[in-house]
């Protein structure tokens, strides 16, 4: 049996329904993130893990035992919040110790498990510095260090980054995973960013108005979103209606350029309209690209991000953007030119939902 389960989860406020049948297994030792936009159930679901909101049906075990019945404070949990919710009246030793001393563990106990806990965040040297002295990065380490202290058997972490500039979002998400992979600790991490969820995780189940809508490997999300919603969400994503001209060849057509898919088209008929999705960075433009696909478009603008360079060009009726990596020497195409974009018909996913 998994180590977390949660079983056909249902959670109502008043006659409104957030969290509808929501199931999931995780094992242990496993990172999984709750990935959804604002609203979608996340932090409910995450809140009803560690007790602070019953399920209004469902069951909810941990190592095989039934946790609904079990306040907060008897389920073992470590949890890490947004804000960051450090005892501001405490030094950091004082707040990493603060579970432990709350346990009635030994005060010789409690000194070496805040010590190795710091040293696990790489603050030892600020035991004694209080939350108003800290930065935001260093604060949520120290809460990291306070929830991992007792020894949890499952840590939660609700949108622990989203505070914090990009730079230290983007090394403590890092150093938050080697953590938990160090000291193999089952892990929830909710949050509405995807590239986030796609770099750390184990799995991801994408929430959509309170059910999980895919549920699956960073690469299995990314690359094979089982629904429109999913496809939208997770990355920037071309969704390209096009028409069916013979579904028992996969032959249709996006405006007047006919294309034969690699899927199976399924149960539809000549003259139907299929919703096709084409990630930005499958195809190119480049002389001598490869690829046994090829649509001609004329462009409609460019944008300079960085390190690719997002082109959108009309085909037909849609507008379909792909990627270029900046390169020295690169000549990004100007607005009105005619392009061919050559991929590979793999690359285009039937939607179906
Ligand atoms: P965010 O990323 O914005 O935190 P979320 O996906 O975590 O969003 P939740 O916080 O789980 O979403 O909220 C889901 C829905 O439940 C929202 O519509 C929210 O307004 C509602 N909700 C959450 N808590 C309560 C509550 N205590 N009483 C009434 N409605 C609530």
């Amino acid at each position: 049996m998994s180590f977390l389960t949660l079983t056909r989860i249902q959670k109502s406020f008043g006659p409104v329904q957030v969290v509808k049948d929501f199931n999931m297994a995780i094992e242990k030792g496993e990172f999984v993130s709750f990935l959804g936009p604002s609203g979608c159930g996340k932090t409910t679901v995450l809140r009803m893990i560690a007790g602070f909101e019953s399920p209004s049906g469902g069951a909810i075990t941990i190592n095989g035992r039934n946790q609904n019945d079990l306040r907060p404070n008897q389920r073992n949990i470590g949890m890490v919040f947004q804000a960051y919710a450090l005892f501001p009246n405490m030094n950091v030793f004082d707040n990493v110790a603060f579970g432990l001393k709350v346990a009635g563990r030994p005060k010789a106990e409690i000194e070496t498990r805040v010590k190795e806990m710091l040293k696990l965040i790489h603050l030892e040297h600020l035991a004694d510095r209080f939350p108003f002295q800290m930065s935001g990065g260093q604060q949520q380490r120290v809460a990291l260090a306070r929830a991992l202290a007792p020894k949890p058997q499952v840590l939660l972490l609700d949108e622990p980054l989203s505070a914090l500039d990009a730079k230290i979002r983007v090394s403590l998400r890092e150093e938050i995973r080697m953590i938990q992979q160090q000291l193999g600790i089952t892990t929830v991490f909710v949050t509405h960013d995807q590239e986030e969820a796609l770099s750390i995780s184990d799995r991801i189940v994408v929430m959509n108005a309170g059910r999980a809508d895919q549920i699956g490997s960073p690469f299995d999300i990314y690359n094979r979103p089982a629904t429109r919603f999913v496809a939208n969400f997770v990355g920037t994503l071309n969704l390209i209606d096009a028409k069916v001209v013979d579904p028992s060849a996969n032959r249709v057509s996006i405006g007047d350029q006919g294309v034969t898919l690699r899927e199976p088209l399924g149960a539809v008929k000549a003259g139907d309209t299929v919703s096709l999705a084409l990630r930005p960075e499958a195809g190119s433009i480049a002389e001598g690209a490869k690829g046994d696909t090829a649509l001609t478009g004329t462009v409609v603008s460019t944008n300079f991000l960085g390190s690719v360079i997002r082109t959108r060009m009309k085909v037909g009726a849609s507008v379909i953007s792909f990627d270029m990596f900046n390169a020295p020497g690169l000549v990004p195409p100007s607005v009105g030119e005619t392009v061919t974009l050559r991929f590979t018909a793999s690359d285009l996913l039937v939607i179906r939902d």
